[in-house]
């Protein structure tokens, strides 16, 4: 074996032969039965978790007992009292005694009862539970009765004989000094936000699906309830009465129904929010067969279309009820019930996703068409000065179209209808008339019709390209792959599984947003620039960086002479630029509005003359295709994450600052002013530093985790250096090993 002088292997070593490491092995401790006092308080922490699960128990408890009405009153955020009182059918007097006892349950008696109960409890541990943890009163009334009982209970057992006393119908449970003998739980609960918001959030989540029962939650004291609902036969009135006007107003119905022979059978109805519901958080509330549940699967499979399908970046608003057949569900794996295990899971989520983007799409295209401007709008593409004989763009083929449900996973196709509308051959004895607003309104509205939406063949076919030379296991990476950090102003270091990979940032983004240009296409929000600029001097100054020669007498009037050409030819192209890809240039000539590709991500503007260039320059406009294809492309180089314009002032690129200093230092030898230079110097360095760390932030926070639902790395990224694998974690584990 190597050994190298003071290497850690030789320290290594020593420890292993230290007499320390050779202790005798103790003897087995021995096994014991633990009392059934710690046990049950063991399970009940289990069960009851937080205040906000004994809430649930219990109102889940008043439900069972076919109650109308449910009132909870909660005080020091449900750790002093909590009191759930209920008009449900009661408890009877001689039951009383088992009440809280562990597995006593009126719900449940042989095991394959599991799967025909419709109540919400089945386990007869909730107040069992509670009495191991807190101090459990229970007040009731049984119909007929002229008194109701009281009695309170402690670990399992009552501490009295029941107790007759005057009683309004149902059951009223009374949970105190909630966890005083754990007092850790009690501390961290003390320490977190109180749970009473979280109180509230459950009894609003299940006011709107039990519309049947009325429900109220207020602080202790309080006069006013937080959660107040009243019985009401539609879903939409309760989600009102609930979550507000603003939420119910933007909401649109869904509804899913399978009943396949494989034995995927299943309904689903609810309301999912368009695309004028804002909000930073999603709210998904889950119903499956009447549980209250959560499931993170769908959750994210909801909030990929959105993310896909809405420019905007808002979370969704989403309330789904869902039924299975009983014998699909397995509610039997949370002791709180909280995450179900359904049959055929995967399928389920998919169809509701497809339903879920199908009604966005065409809900967000109609608003769409209510929002934008029109008054540029022409009845066809102008054919390019270039070429003046070429005809109107053909008309859209049909593709064949693609089932809804494949049309988009983790991407968008976006909507394209609209452009259908302006493609309509023209007459030929029609010159390019400007049409009247209303006619083009109602040749949209024609167009825009659900099934249509697929139909502009050009992108579609750009975006199914996309699609058909993704590669596979590239897809897998980007999709799994953890951000390491940046290895220098281009590569970024990241994991996937056991490997290491040096990732291209500029190759990447660039196709990320060559891609999200298409699939976003006609649906951008717009950024508005603060100082509109002026064309033709952008694309002048890109002109003079693009040539590094000396000038030449005459070139200067060439290269005005281009960027006029070049400002020309885009501002016939207005209306296109605007209509699909929300660049706007207003009729003086200025860039004022840019879209917004990714969320949160503003594109670096020392690019915008290179842009402005490559747009005059690169793009071919005659063909539909082609032009919308070297729109994005531009589009994608200009937004890319390149590295700033200025030097990193991190590694050597201080140097470019520093010099800047020295040449500053020569002028106040021939009396200049010192520090005027130093403090432009200054401002330089920093404006590098912010633009630097601007960047590495946005690669980090904006590029990755959009690279992980969008991006489908072509096959050639696989060879062409923007994906290195540098290192295996376990060849370096091996190696660390020997050491
Ligand atoms: P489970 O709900 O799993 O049966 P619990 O410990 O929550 O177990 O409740 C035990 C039993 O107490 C229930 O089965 C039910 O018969 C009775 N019970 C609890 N709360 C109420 C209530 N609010 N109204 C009527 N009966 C109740
Ligand atoms: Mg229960």
């Amino acid at each position: 074996m190597m050994m190298i002088d003071g290497s850690p292997i030789a320290v290594a070593m020593e420890v292993e032969e230290s007499p320390a490491a050779a202790v005798e092995p103790r003897d087995p401790p021995r096994i014991q039965r633990l009392e059934e006092s710690v046990v049950n308080r063991i399970a009940a922490g289990e069960v009851i978790q937080r205040p906000v699960s004994a809430v649930k128990e219990l109102v889940e408890n008043s439900l069972d007992a076919d109650s109308s009405s449910i009132s909870v009153v909660v005080k020091d955020g449900g750790l002093k009292l909590i009191q759930v009182s209920d008009d449900g059918h009661g408890i009877r007097r001689e039951d009383l005694p088992i009440l809280c006892e562990r597995h006593t349950t009126s719900k449940l008696t042989k095991y394959e009862d599991l799967f025909s109960l419709s109540s919400m409890g089945f386990r007869g541990e909730a107040l069992a539970s509670m009495t191991y943890v807190a101090h459990v009163t229970v007040t009731t009334i049984t119909k007929g009765q002229i008194h109701g009982y009281r009695v309170s209970y402690r670990d399992g057992v009552m501490e009295n004989e029941p107790k007759a006393c005057a009683a309004v119908k149902g059951t009223q449970i009374m949970v105190e000094n909630l966890f005083y003998n754990m007092i850790a739980r009690r501390k961290t609960l003390q320490n977190s936000a109180d749970d009473y918001g979280k109180i509230v959030d459950l009894l609003s989540r299940m006011a709107i699906h039990h519309n049947n029962v009325s429900f109220s939650c207020r602080k202790h004291g309080a006069v006013k309830a937080d959660v107040h609902s009243v019985v009401s036969s539609s879903r939409l009135d309760s989600i009102r009465s609930v979550y507000g006007v603003s939420v119910a107003k933007n909401l649109i119905k869904v509804e899913v129904s399978s009943c396949d022979t494989s034995g995927c059978t299943f309904d689903m109805e609810g309301f999912i929010s368009n695309s004028n519901y804002v909000a930073k958080k999603t709210i998904l509330v889950l119903f499956i067969n009447d549980r209250l549940v959560e499931c993170s699967a769908l959750k994210r499979a909801i909030e990929i279309v959105y993310a896909a399908t809405l420019p905007k970046a808002s979370k969704p608003f989403v309330y789904m009820s869902i039924n299975l057949p009983r014998e699909h569900v397995d509610i039997n794996i949370h002791p709180t019930k909280k995450e179900v295990s359904l049959l055929n899971q995967e399928i389920v989520i998919e169809m509701i996703q497809s339903e879920v983007e199908l009604k966005l799409r065409n809900a967000n295209d109609t608003r769409t068409f209510q929002e934008q401007k029109v008054e540029y709008i022409q009845t066809t593409l102008t054919p390019s000065r270039k070429d003046p004989q070429v005809s109107p763009l053909p008309s859209g083929q049909k593709t064949p179209k693609v089932p809804v449900n494949k049309m988009v996973r983790t991407d968008s196709s976006d909507p394209a209808g609209r452009l259908h509308a302006f493609l309509q051959p023209k007459p030929d004895n029609l010159p390019e008339k400007i049409s009247t607003l209303s006619a083009v309104r109602s040749s949209i509205r024609q167009r825009r019709n659900p099934k249509e939406t697929a139909d502009l063949s050009s992108v579609q076919e750009l975006i199914a390209g996309v699609d058909s030379c993704c590669h596979p296991g590239l897809l897998e990476t980007v999709r799994n792959c953890t951000y390491v950090g940046m290895a220098d102003d281009v590569f970024a270091l990241v994991q996937y599984e056991t490997h290491l990979y040096l990732a291209n940032v500029v190759n990447l983004s660039k196709e990320l947003m060559y891609q999200q240009t298409l699939r976003r296409f006609a649906h951008f929000n717009a950024i508005q620039l603060s100082d509109p600029a002026p064309l033709s001097e952008l694309i002048l100054l890109a002109l003079k960086e693009e040539d590094l020669d000396p000038e030449i007498d005459g070139k200067d009037h060439m290269k005005e002479r281009i960027a006029e050409m070049n400002t020309e030819l885009l501002k016939e192209k207005t209306e296109l630029l605007e209509e699909y890809f929300s660049v706007y240039i207003d009729s003086d000539g200025n860039l004022s509005r840019l879209p917004v590709i990714l969320d949160q991500y503003t594109p670096d503007m020392d690019r915008v003359p290179e842009f402005l260039l490559c747009l005059g320059n690169d793009v071919e406009w005659e063909d539909e295709k082609t032009c919308f294809q070297g729109v994005s492309a531009a589009i994608g180089n200009f937004y890319a994450m390149h590295p700033p314009l200025l030097p990193n002032p991190a590694g050597d690129g201080i140097r470019f600052y520093t010099k800047r200093s020295e040449s500053s230092q020569e002028k106040q030898d021939l009396g200049g002013n010192v520090e005027m230079e130093l403090a432009l110097d200054q401002e330089l360095f920093s404006d590098a530093e912010n633009a630097w760390a601007q960047r590495e932030w946005s690669i980090q926070h904006v590029l990755f985790p959009s690279m992980r639902l969008f991006l489908k790395p072509p096959a050639s990224m696989a060879s062409n250096g923007t994906f290195v694998k540098v290192a295996s974690l376990e060849k370096l584990y091996k190696i660390f090993e020997r050491c």
